[in-house]
């Protein structure tokens, strides 16, 4: 059985800070359906359109009828175990450095059999397990036999914490935690076991009702942080750059204008410094020294969070300088997570859709709470995924932008 994760031991600073080595990276196009459908938490395989036959490994041609008319499915990954062994040499840095590592053989319910990684708790084969996708260190899918039914403390399991990135025992910086989302994110992390939550706040004198709440939870130091301000965020990087195992960019500036509603660039110009800027300020400072301890120690440096908007996908017109910034953010964020993921740093871009707070006041429910959407963040960093969407406004978004994004601008055009 897996045993709960103990709190680390202080690191020694005089011992050198290990280096991090990649699994096995490379993969083909077609291979890559399934690293995508993982980055969003789910496990899909291809199924054929005329046999119905489902594929493993991923392939361009169905193994039984040979039709190119393969489809990416989400599957339930329910399976049997049917070999396990334990690896104790390999010539890979990466596995070399993790030894001794599980591997198994597992037969799918629906047809294929599977080489994958074994969780600790999946012992004995003919035992039932559940199959899933998961992103390593390199952010490719890999796939896991998961004990079926749950085990206490199977989030603690070596090989699961790989490919996650759990805030339990490290050290978490928001950077704005004063708006109802930034609190209910610190209030989350809290929750989830981080050591410290660091909570920004560009002007820590302005007093905001339940800040001093969270303030006092003994996890949490308030620090000053203004992302417009290039030397407010050196400042706070030579701190506590060192220290910070997940970064969650949480600020933004959130103005309710199209084109036509408004003269000059003032509110747009703030919405970009913020929302663009602040991202790239941010990165900067905190980027190289993140890379430099991703594989120091059980805590290591892990994860970006990026809070964009759904907004970022297709331009909302009644926000319209808003989901520019939102935009750009999106296209910056990308760069991001390439140069992040050499260094096996996960960068999570969280889409949300309306958020209930005081710049959406105008706009109809569903909106999302800040608790559901901080909720979400956490389950993110749990199960390592890399693209969230939370929230039904969001999901109806997603599903209509991916059937033609060309469509929705239209619909949007036209008022939703
Ligand atoms: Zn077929």
């Amino acid at each position: 059985m897996t045993m709960p994760l103990m709190r680390p031991k202080r690191k020694n600073p005089v011992l050198r800070t290990p280096q991090m080595n990649l699994p096995p990276w490379s993969r083909s196009r077609v291979a890559m359906g399934l690293t995508v459908a993982a980055a969003e938490g789910r496990f899909a395989l291809q199924v054929c359109a005329e046999c119905g036959a489902v594929q493993y490994p991923p392939r361009e041609a169905c193994h039984a009828c040979v039709s190119a008319r393969l489809q990416w499915r989400q599957q339930s990954g329910e399976g049997r175990l049917i070999a396990a062994t334990t690896l104790h040499h390999s010539n890979d840095l990466f596995f070399r450095e993790r030894l001794p590592w599980r591997l198994g053989l597992v037969h799918l319910d629906s047809g294929p059999s599977l080489m994958l990684h074994l969780h600790g708790d999946v012992q004995a084969a003919g035992q039932r397990v559940r199959v899933t996708a998961r992103l390593d260190r390199a952010g490719r899918a890999v796939v896991i036999a998961l004990p079926d039914p749950e085990t206490p403390y199977m989030n603690d399991d070596k090989v699961l914490r790989e490919m996650g990135c759990d805030p339990r025992f490290r050290k978490v910086l928001v950077t704005d935690a004063k708006s109802a989302t930034g609190l209910a994110l610190v209030r989350a992390l809290v929750k989830a076991g981080a050591d410290i939550v660091w909570a920004g706040h560009a002007e820590p004198w302005k007093k905001m009702p339940g800040a001093d709440d969270v303030a006092a939870l003994p996890q949490v130091t308030r620090v000053a942080l203004d992302l417009t301000d290039g030397r407010s965020v050196d400042e706070l990087a030579g701190e506590i750059g060192g220290k910070v195992d997940i970064v969650i960019n949480s600020a933004e500036v959130h103005r309710t204008y199209g084109i036509a509603a408004r003269r000059g660039t003032d509110a747009a110009r703030a919405e970009m410094d913020v929302n663009y800027f602040g991202l790239l300020r941010l990165a900067q400072a905190f980027g190289p020294a993140l890379k430099g301890r991703s594989a120091d120690g059980i805590t290591h440096a892990v994860a970006w969070v990026n809070l964009l908007s759904i907004y970022a996908l297709a331009n909302f017109p009644p926000h319209g300088t808003f989901s520019a910034s939102k935009a750009a953010a999106h296209s910056l964020a990308q760069c991001l997570r390439a140069e992040m993921r050499m260094a096996g740093i996960r960068v999570i871009n969280v889409f949300p859709g309306p958020v209930d707070d005081e710049w959406n006041q105008n706009q109809p429910p569903p909106k999302l709470s800040p608790d559901a959407l901080a909720s979400a963040v956490v389950k993110a960093l749990r199960d390592g995924a890399e693209d969230v969407y939370p929230g039904d406004v969001a999901q109806e978004w997603l599903e209509r932008w991916r059937d033609d994004p060309r469509v929705l601008e239209r619909e949007l055009a036209a008022g939703g």
